[in-house]
C-alpha cells in the first residue's frame, strides 16, 4: 500500500499526532549505501514530518522499515544530524526525540518544540523550528542562510530598530554605497577585459561569473540570494562577469546577453522576494541594474551586469521559509512568510504564553509575580499528590459512580493495579470537560495519571460500541496538545487510551475493547512527584480555562478586598465559572456546560473562599 516515494501524512483517529512517512531506510550501514537521490528523499520527508510535530504539540513519525534486517537498528547518522539540526540551539538529540523498532515498523516519538514558561529559558530559543529560515546575510565575504536561532535573534534586532526610530540614516546609508569604491565603476560605461578592479570582495561586494549561455536562470538564482543578503545588511554590489579570486573583469559574452530581457528577469526576481515589515512602511527592495559595456581589442566582447542593492528598512526574504505544522483540518501544511513571523514574534495567539506568563507579567499586583506558584498552589488544592496513595478525584464523584454502576470499582481496581501510587481524576465526561461533544452511552471517562507509567485516558462504556475507540482517542488527542500548548507543560508526554465496557447483565465482567497500538518509549513515564505535579499543574491550567478568566478586573477587585495572593487564584475559579456572557438571561447562575469534575474544583474552591471570609 505504501509506497517508497508517499509524502507525509497523518493518520486519523489516533490518541497522539501520527505521521506516515512511508518506506525508510534505517540504520547507518545501510543507509551508507543508499542511492543519494533516494537518500536524500527519505531524509527531507522525515524531517519534514519531525518539524511539523515539534511545531503541533509532538507525535509520533512512523516508518516503515524498508531494508531487509532483523537486528536492533540505529537510525542513521545523517537522519539523526538532520534531525538535530531542527532543534538548535539545543544539540541533544534525546531531549527531543526517542527511536524504537517495533516489528517491522520504526518510530520516532517527537516532543514538542515548546518553550518553558520561565524567561530565562527562552532568551535564545526560537518559538518554533524551521528546517530553512531562507534569510541570508553577509558575514564577511560570504552570504550565509541563518540557522533558526540566529533567524530568531535577526528578526528581534529588527523588530527593535523598526520601534526605536525611523530610519533616519537613510540617507547615511546611501553615503555608504557611494563612498564604496566599488560605486566609481559602477558608474562607469565602459571597462576593458582582462582588467583587474581596483578593490576585492567583501560584506558589500561579491563577484560573480557565469560563462553559459543559460545566464538568465543563473542570475535570476543569484538575485534571489544576494539581493536579501545585501539588503538585510547595509546594501551592496553585485557584479555579474567578474572572477571573484583574481577580480578580472571577464564580462558576459554579449551573444548570451539579451539587455532587455535580463533587465526584467532581475526586476521580476526582486519584485517576487517576500519582504516583512515591522515599520509602517511597505516598501519594496530598492536596486539598480547596469549593463557596463566590456571591450576586448577595441571590439564590443559583452556585459558585466552589476546590480547596486540598498539596504533595506526591514527583513526580505529569498523564498518562503520553510516550516511545517499540522493545521486544525490535521494537514500537514507549509506555513506562508507571515505566519512564520507572527510564530517566531510570539504574536500569534496560538503562542501566547500561557497562565503562568500572564500572571508573571502583571503589574497590577505585586504579589503576584510569580504566577507559577499560583499554579503550584492551586494544583495542591485540587490534586493533591502523596507518593504511596492512590487518590480517586472527586471524591464524591468515584462514590456516585462506583455505587451507580456495579462492577465498576472491581474493573478500575484491576485497571490501576500494575502501578504503584498515583490519581485517578473521574469525569461523567472528559469530553465535556475539554469541549467536545459528549457522547451517549458513556459511564464515565477516567484520567490515570501514576507514578512510573504513561498517562492513560479510560472510557468506560455500558454496552459495546464501536465509536468508542475513536471518541477515547479524540479526547485524548486534544487533552494532550491542550496540556502541551495551553497548559504549558514541557515534559515527554503522551495520553495512551483504553475503552472498557461494563457489562450490566454479568457482574464484574469487563470488557477490553480498545487500547493504543503504539507503545511509547520509557522517557514517557511519568516518573517521581515533580513530574506528576507538573503535569497536574498544566491540567489544572486547562480545565479552567484561566488564560480566557483572567482579567483586570478580577485582579482588582481581589487587591480591592485585600485576599492575600495565595488565594487568589482559588477565587477567580468560581467568578470566572458563574460568568455567563453579560445579558444572559442566566448570569451568575453557574454555566449549564460546566461538567461535574469543573462543579467539584467549584466547590473545593468556594469553600476555601469562604473559610477566608469567615476567619477575616
Ligand atoms: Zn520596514
Amino acid at each position: 500500500m505504501q509506497t517508497d516515494d508517499c509524502s507525509p501524512l497523518l493518520q486519523p483517529s489516533q490518541p497522539d499526532l501520527v505521521i506516515r512517512v512511508g518506506k525508510v531506510t534505517i540504520g547507518e550501514k545501510c543507509r551508507k549505501k543508499l542511492p543519494k537521490i533516494r537518500k536524500e528523499k527519505e531524509k527531507e520527508k522525515v524531517v519534514q514530518a519531525a518539524c511539523a510535530l515539534l511545531n503541533s504539540g509532538g507525535g509520533v513519525i512512523r516508518m516503515e522499515i524498508a531494508n531487509e534486517t532483523d537486528c536492533p537498528l540505529d537510525l542513521g547518522l545523517d537522519l539523526q544530524e538532520a534531525l538535530t539540526e531542527l532543534i538548535l540551539p539545543s544539540d541533544i538529540f534525546d531531549d527531543f526525540f526517542d527511536t524504537e523498532k517495533q516489528g517491522r515498523m520504526f518510530h520516532i516519538f517527537v516532543k514538542s518544540w515548546r518553550r518553558g514558561a520561565l524567561p530565562e529559558d527562552n532568551s535564545d530559543k526560537p518559538p518554533i523550528c524551521s528546517m530553512c529560515s531562507s534569510l541570508y546575510r553577509r558575514s564577511g565575504t560570504s552570504t550565509i542562510c541563518l540557522n533558526s536561532r540566529q533567524a530568531y535573534n535577526f528578526l528581534k534586532i529588527k523588530k527593535n530598530n523598526a520601534q526605536k526610530a525611523r530610519i533616519n540614516e537613510e540617507s547615511g546609508h546611501q553615503d555608504i554605497l557611494e563612498s564604496n569604491p566599488a560605486f566609481q565603476v559602477f558608474q562607469s560605461k565602459k571597462l576593458e577585459y582582462g582588467h583587474i578592479l581596483p578593490f576585492p570582495e567583501s560584506h558589500s561586494v561579491e563577484f560573480k561569473h557565469f560563462s553559459t549561455p543559460k545566464i538568465n536562470q543563473y542570475v535570476k538564482k543569484a538575485i534571489q540570494k544576494y539581493t536579501p543578503a545585501f539588503a538585510n545588511n547595509k546594501g551592496g554590489y553585485l557584479f555579474i562577469g567578474v572572477e571573484d579570486e583574481d577580480r578580472k573583469v571577464l564580462g558576459c559574452p554579449k551573444e548570451n546577453v539579451d539587455r532587455d530581457s535580463l533587465q526584467r528577469v532581475i526586476a521580476q526576481a526582486v519584485s517576487k522576494l517576500p519582504v516583512f515589515h515591522f515599520c509602517s512602511t511597505d516598501a519594496r527592495v530598492s536596486f539598480e541594474v547596469k549593463f557596463i559595456d566590456v571591450y576586448k581589442e577595441e571590439a564590443l566582447y559583452g556585459y558585466v551586469v552589476a546590480v547596486k542593492i540598498e539596504p533595506f528598512c526591514c527583513v526580505a526574504f529569498s523564498e518562503d521559509p520553510v516550516s511545517w505544522k499540522v493545521n486544525e483540518q490535521q494537514e500537514i501544511v507549509r506555513m506562508n512568510m507571515t505566519e512564520w513571523i507572527a510564530k517566531m514574534m510570539g504574536t500569534d495567539p496560538d503562542f501566547a504564553e500561557g497562565f503562568a506568563s500572564q500572571l508573571s507579567l502583571s503589574d497590577s499586583l505585586p504579589h503576584c509575580r510569580k504566577g507559577m506558584k499560583h499554579t503550584a498552589h492551586l494544583q495542591q488544592l485540587l490534586f493533591p499528590v502523596s507518593p504511596g496513595r492512590w487518590q480517586y478525584i472527586p471524591e464524591s464523584l468515584w462514590v456516585e459512580l462506583s455505587s451507580q454502576h456495579k462492577g465498576l470499582e472491581e474493573l478500575i481496581h484491576q485497571q490501576v493495579r500494575p502501578a504503584s501510587w498515583g490519581i485517578l481524576i473521574f469525569s461523567r465526561s472528559w469530553a465535556v470537560d475539554l469541549g467536545l461533544e459528549e457522547k451517549q452511552g458513556v459511564l464515565c471517562d477516567a484520567l490515570l495519571i501514576a507514578h512510573n507509567s504513561r498517562p492513560t485516558l479510560y472510557t468506560i462504556l455500558g454496552d459495546q460500541d464501536a465509536e468508542g475507540q475513536d471518541y477515547c482517542n479524540h479526547i485524548a488527542l486534544t487533552l494532550k496538545q491542550k496540556l502541551v500548548t495551553m497548559g504549558g507543560y514541557t515534559g515527554k508526554l503522551c495520553v495512551m487510551t483504553k475503552v472498557l465496557c461494563l457489562s450490566p447483565d454479568i457482574s464484574a465482567m469487563s470488557l477490553e475493547l480498545y487500547s493504543s497500538p503504539i507503545v511509547y518509549p520509557l522517557p514517557y513515564n511519568l516518573s517521581g512527584t515533580q513530574k506528576i505535579e507538573s503535569l497536574l499543574q498544566a491540567l489544572v491550567i486547562v480545565l479552567l480555562g484561566f488564560r480566557s478568566s483572567l482579567n483586570h478586573q478580577h485582579e482588582r477587585i481581589l487587591s480591592l478586598l485585600e485576599v492575600p495572593p495565595s488565594q487568589q487564584c482559588v477565587c477567580l475559579i468560581p467568578t470566572w465559572l458563574r460568568k455567563d456572557k453579560p445579558g444572559h438571561k442566566d448570569q451568575g447562575k453557574i454555566r449549564t456546560s460546566v461538567s461535574p469534575l469543573k462543579l467539584n474544583l467549584v466547590n473545593v474552591a468556594e469553600k476555601v473562599w469562604h473559610k477566608r471570609r469567615i476567619s477575616t
